[in-house]
């Protein structure tokens, strides 16, 4: 079947995914428009003003380089445009029975630190650390492909990976014979989603092979440098934006979307809609059936819709926004483990000292919280663990003074920024890695394509941009631009 033209894709939300999804496709000649409820773009990953510091909203740390450098290698941009800096001290993980963990980029003075702690571990640690780079470097071509499959593994070679993939992080780290300190803090990246280790998926292993790797970056101008400069490129490149416009729904006739209707209740006429508002949530709230639409789409999205809503939310957790005189180096985040959880303080002034202002310099301490405790706490709940977490001692060592300049619930993030049920995307657990995310071609309704966290290849800011291009792909496939 021929690509049908199309005149107008219209893109639901200006977050890494939205963004990078725009910007192909403005590459590749069709016209753009993006709709955003906000005032600006950027989503979870763009900046936020308060008292004399603008702070990145949400994410603090680049985990995957690589990925980012292939999305923007797709998108036209040079590495070049994103000045990255490598982070030397990554993290410290204080245990609840006072023990501690620290992870640098290099892999020989980490594993020298474990081996002072636990007596044989840092071989050990090496070992692991060998295997998982070497497991990442044969599945990591997966990554760049809307449909990740066992016939993918097999074209590259990878088909020997494909039981790994479908382990637990839990069973691949007692594997490893690592002290159980070590395992938690190896793990400390599903503490962050609120998810035991048993539950999480096996790649999550990959991450201390990509730091000392590649290494891990905090780029100049902060994490929200990513969507500012996506942002840029694709005014130039074309799109048009609309803020304060919030879509109220995906309008469907037949077995296809034929545009959208905002809040203020204009109609936009679109053949093609390109959605990186939550997945579950295009799904669950905006697609609109009428009297129009097939009754087998109507039955079918009954059934998705049901599906999806069985899927475990991921919540944003708590983030208190300060100003802090005085700095705790030389690890740029701290955390301490509570159970299945942790809280980070996180202190960009360590890798960009210019952010002071009269001797004060910006951090947070951000609290992940499983969804379903987010909701039992409610705002004034989740108010008093930020003051609890506040009065501790252990992220106040080395800084003199503090103000809190901000205090965000998991229903501030909701309200703020738009999610779904006050959620990020589903959690990312081995069960889902085995059914697939959200996909990027929708498989119920012609013309609906999704991008951002929900989809492959996940959450990270890297891996949105990554999900941009691969919507905006499948899109092409189907739709040519009408002026071409
Ligand atoms: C506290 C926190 C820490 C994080 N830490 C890291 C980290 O260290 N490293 C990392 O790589 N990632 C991190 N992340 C994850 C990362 O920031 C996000 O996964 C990513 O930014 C999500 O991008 P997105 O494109 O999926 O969507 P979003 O950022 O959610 O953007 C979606 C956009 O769509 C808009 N929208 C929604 N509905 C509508 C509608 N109906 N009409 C119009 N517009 C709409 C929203 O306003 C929003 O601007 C973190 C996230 C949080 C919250």
């Amino acid at each position: 079947m021929s690509a049908a033209p199309l005149s107008q894709v219209i893109v639901i939300g200006a977050g890494v995914g939205g963004l990078s999804a725009a910007l192909r496709l403005a590459r590749q000649g069709y016209a753009v428009q993006v709709l955003e409820a906000r005032a600006r773009a950027g989503g979870l990953a763009g900046g936020f003003a308060t008292g004399e510091f603008t702070f990145d909203a949400g994410p603090y740390i680049l985990l995957d380089k690589p990925g980012l450098e292939w999305a923007f290698g797709q998108l036209g941009i040079s590495p070049a445009a994103l000045p990255l800096a490598p982070i030397e001290h990554i993290y410290h993980v204080l245990h609840e029975d006072g023990g501690t963990s620290a992870f640098d980029r290099s892999l020989a003075s980490t594993a020298a630190g474990f081996e002072a702690q636990h007596p044989g571990s840092g071989a050990r640690y090496q070992a692991f650390v060998a295997k998982m780079t070497g497991i990442h470097a044969n599945v990591q071509p997966l990554t760049f492909h809307s449909h990740p499959s066992p016939w993918l593994l097999l074209r590259y070679g990878a088909l020997g990976s494909a039981p790994f993939m479908l382990r637990s992080l839990a069973s691949v780290l007692g594997q490893a014979q690592l002290p159980p300190a070590l395992q938690a803090s190896i793990g400390i990246w599903t503490h962050i989603a609120g998810q035991p280790m048993s539950e999480a998926p096996a790649p999550m292993a990959f991450v201390p092979g990509l730091f000392h790797g590649v290494g891990a970056y905090y780029p100049r101008g902060g994490m929200r440098a990513v969507p500012e400069l996506l942002e840029a490129e694709a005014r130039a490149a074309g799109v048009q934006f609309r803020f304060n416009t919030k879509v109220k729904s995906i309008v469907t006739a037949g077995n296809r979307v034929i545009g959208v209707e905002t809040t203020d209740g204009e109609h936009i006429v679109a053949d093609a809609v390109v959605s990186d508002a939550a997945g579950i949530g295009t799904y669950v709230e905006l697609i609109e059936t009428t009297s129009k639409t097939d009754a087998a789409l109507v039955r079918r999205l009954a059934h998705q819709r049901e599906q999806l809503q069985q899927l475990p939310l991921q919540s944003p957790g708590t983030c208190v926004y300060l100003a802090v005189r005085g700095a705790r180096p030389p690890y740029y985040i701290r955390f301490k483990l509570r159970g299945h959880g942790c809280t980070a303080f996180v202190q960009p002034g360590l890798l960009a000292p210019e952010l002071a202002q009269a001797g004060w310099l910006p951090a947070r301490l951000i609290s992940p919280l499983a969804h379903a405790d987010a909701a039992r706490l409610g705002p004034e709940g989740q108010h008093q663990l930020m003051a609890e977490q506040l009065a501790e001692s252990w992220w106040r060592e080395g800084i003199q003074e503090y103000r809190v300049l901000h205090w965000r619930t998991t229903f501030e993030w909701g309200r703020d920024y738009h999610l779904y049920r006050d959620s990020m995307n589903p959690v990312m657990t081995s069960r889902l890695m085995l059914r697939g995310r959200l996909a990027h071609r929708s498989p119920t309704v012609r013309g609906l394509y999704l991008t951002g966290s929900s989809t492959h290849p996940g959450q990270w800011v890297s891996f949105c941009a990554i999900a941009g291009v691969l919507a905006a792909d499948c899109l092409a496939e189907d739709f040519r631009p009408a002026h071409a």
